[in-house]
């Protein structure tokens, strides 16, 4: 099953993500996840990257697509895998594309979680994330999953949410038409319990490929 995941930032889909790719059995490959740690160990990517997140936009293309061309070299990818949060934008689509082309691997399908900006900002100002796990969570002290302590990305403040936002329906929401008019699209609400969500997406996916 290679998988991508897509929807705007507080539809659920780093949630989601470790849920479908550990029902598949597929690396979780989340872009975000992979500049933060970048950020945590002061690498120079994630030096790179870190005025960008601060402020809701995108890391540059150059940037971000060879970072994610080269994870797609890892061993790990017999089985497929599951990208969130990549591709953010056309030039992105086209060019995972093209890097999967090479390998004789398309894309199985493109899911998209849907939800409208009410929720999402109710959501993500609200949200915290574990200092040590990483879990995204409504807990507002404590992780629920490791005890330790919460703090709130420096993105999900509510002036960095709205350009997130809108990045998101700029940059990002033209890969859905893309993606449809190649029959990869298939779109579940993103409404209702983790466990609703998760068996809704499993029912559309349908068994791995
Ligand atoms: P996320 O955790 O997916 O919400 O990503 C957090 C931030 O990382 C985004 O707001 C961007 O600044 C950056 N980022 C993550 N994925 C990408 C991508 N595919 N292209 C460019 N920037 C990205």
């Amino acid at each position: 099953m290679r998988l991508v995941l897509v929807g705007p930032p507080g539809a659920g889909k780093g949630t989601q993500a470790q849920f479908l790719a550990a029902h598949y059995s597929i690396p979780h490959i989340a872009t975000g996840d992979i500049f933060r740690a970048n950020l945590k160990a002061g690498t120079a990517l994630g030096l790179k990257a870190k005025a960008f997140m601060d402020s809701g936009e995108l890391v540059p293309d150059a940037v971000t697509n060879e970072m994610v061309k080269e994870r797609l070299l890892g061993a790990d990818l017999e089985k497929g895998f599951l990208l969130d949060g990549f591709p953010r934008n056309v030039l992105q689509a086209q060019v995972l594309r093209a890097n999967l082309a090479q390998k004789n691997s398309p894309l199985t399908a493109v899911l998209e979680l849907s939800i409208d900006n009410a929720q999402i900002i109710s959501r993500l100002s609200s949200r915290r994330t574990c200092k040590e796990c990483g879990l995204p969570t409504s807990a507002q002290e404590k992780c629920p999953a490791c005890g330790a302590d919460l703090y709130q990305r420096e993105d999900d403040r509510i002036e960095v949410i709205t350009r997130r936002l809108e990045v998101y329906e700029e940059q990002t929401s033209p890969i859905i038409a893309f993606y449809r008019s190649q029959g990869l699209l298939i779109t579940v609400s993103a409404l209702g319990s983790v466990e609703e969500i998760t068996q809704r997406a499993i029912s559309a996916l349908g068994a791995d490929s």
